[in-house]
């Protein structure tokens, strides 16, 4: 700035840098600082105990060693996130203080000048291109304007940099009422329904990005109907070429449909593996998919295992009955519209298994009456209930999954649902072969898990929303409406 008045003029807007990003700074390089501290404690901890390597006394020094630097581990990754939320301060301040110091632009053209100057000016500082440069400062400003909740998480080490970064892209084109709403489910435990299980930061990125759509898709100002009313209408299949004589035909489509497509393709590889099938089931799933679409069908028809496609929705009762418009939910797949519920329900098609919710809290009522055995409801209701692989982190849908005993059967555990969880066949074996145990289940709740090394692990649990109540119509103690209700499904039920 060469014109002194200019300077002064433009002071006024520079008390923000100061106020907000400066403290802002300030205290995240505070906390960052802190974590360092933390760690030089830990790494004190582990050179002692790499000291008493062969020593004998009462204590096992090659544990302890194991011990500090799994603990290392967790404190490294609380200084990534805080260094992250420097960074974010950083790139926030200095885009503030740049945009402060000069006149307001007069064309747009100016403008978009002086942007491309700053990412420029940070994708050199940073050795990174000018596209990720600007993506960072479109993060950097989002947290710092619309996001305080979640970069204070952030700085703290409580969530990571990836994290913040799905908050961020989810809650794009959400208005503030929505991204503060989003951040309070997700992030203040003592929000009025705040998420449950497992905390945000106690995800890894792609179960949290799974959750936090989930809800985007629930709360969005535009009604979820009215979005696939106009996303179907872009429906189409393309083929991409892909590297090594291969390409990618893919079809985008309705969620039912899909989901049908993928179940139906995976129930009829299964029951072509055997023990003279050298092909694994993915590429199995490929080549039913394949002759299906070519017409080829011959050798999938005869007798065998009835090969219909298991889908479980879940839908609210209201919105079934058609007075609220809550978006239902399919396994494996997250919010459907409501009409499309209703559709699968009525049209009865047999390769859906419909899931009603209680409306006081979201729990699984009842689920399919086309099968009550024991055995086949529990299943399905623990599929219900755990929605995939309960190990940390595993995304394993549950039709792949198997149901184990948490309290081994010959130990005396009971085959009921507190006692059981899903696990995919990998988890499953590592239960057996390894000291990872699971914590106890209840009739709403996975279990959790605790490591060979003690650290506990919480349930991820799946996000039910509680219903919404149509206008008129309290929830109360006595459940007669339940009643009537559910009379109403069982007079109206193909099967009943
Ligand atoms: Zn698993």
């Amino acid at each position: 700035m060469s014109d002194p008045s200019g300077k002064l003029r433009f002071m006024e807007s520079s008390v923000v840098v100061d106020g907000g990003g400066g403290a802002g700074l300030a205290a995240a390089i505070r906390s960052l600082t802190g974590l360092m501290g933390e760690l030089a404690g830990v790494v004190g901890r582990s050179s002692e105990a790499a000291d008493g390597v062969g020593r004998l006394d009462d204590h096992d020094p090659l544990h302890d060693l194991a011990e500090s630097c799994l603990d290392g581990l967790g404190v490294v990754a609380r200084i990534e996130a805080a260094a992250a939320a420097v960074k974010v301060h950083f790139l926030a301040t200095h885009a503030e203080a740049t945009a402060a110091m000069e006149p307001p632009p007069e064309t747009p053209y100016e403008s978009s000048a002086r942007e491309m100057s700053v990412v420029a000016e940070v994708a050199c500082a940073l050795t990174i291109g000018e596209g990720p440069a600007s993506m960072l400062l479109q993060e950097a400003h989002a947290l710092t304007t619309s996001l305080p909740t979640a970069l204070n998480a952030l700085q703290a080490g409580i969530i990571s940099w990836r994290h913040a970064q799905i908050m961020v892209d989810e809650t794009s084109g959400l208005d503030l009422a929505g991204v503060t709403a989003l951040e309070a489910h997700f992030l203040d435990p003592e929000a009025p329904n705040a998420a449950r299980g497992a905390s945000a930061g106690e995800l890894v990125p792609g179960r949290f990005r799974r959750k936090v759509r989930a809800w985007r898709e629930c709360h969005h100002p535009e009604s979820l109907e009215m979005r696939h009313a106009r996303s179907v209408e872009d429906r189409r299949m393309e083929c991409s070429p892909d590297r090594d004589g291969m390409a990618w035909v893919s079809l985008y489509m309705a969620a039912d449909k899909a989901c049908a497509i993928w179940n139906k393709s995976s129930a009829l590889a299964r029951g072509l593996q055997g023990p003279d099938e050298p092909r694994t089931l993915t590429q199995l799933r490929a080549d039913v998919a394949a002759k299906l679409l070519l017409g080829e069908t011959g050798q999938f028809a005869g007798s065998g295992p009835s090969h219909k496609a298991d889908v479980l929705v879940t839908v609210p009762v209201f919105s079934l009955l058609g007075f609220t418009d809550e978006p239902a939910d399919l396994d494996n797949y997250g919010p459907i519209p409501a009409s499309m519920a209703r559709r699968i329900v009525t049209e009865g098609a047999g390769c859906f298994y419909r899931v009603l919710v209680d409306p006081r809290d979201g729990a699984p009522l009842e689920i399919g009456r086309t099968s009550y055995r024991l055995p086949e409801s529990l299943k399905r209701w623990l599929r219900m209930r755990d929605g995939k692989c309960t190990f940390p982190g595993c995304s394993n849908p549950s039709q792949d999954n198997e149901a184990d005993h948490l309290a081994a059967w010959e130990h005396g555990g009971t085959t009921a649902i507190h006692n059981l969880g899903q696990l995919c066949p990998k988890h499953h074996r590592l239960k057996h072969r390894s000291g990872w145990s699971p914590s106890p289940a209840t009739r709403n709740e996975p279990p959790g898990w605790v490591s060979p090394t003690g650290r506990q692990y919480n349930a991820e649990q799946l996000d039910r929303e509680p219903t919404l109540w149509p206008t008129g119509c309290l929830p109360g103690e006595a459940s007669a409406l339940e009643t009537s209700v559910v009379d109403y499904l069982v007079a109206s039920s193909p099967a009943a």
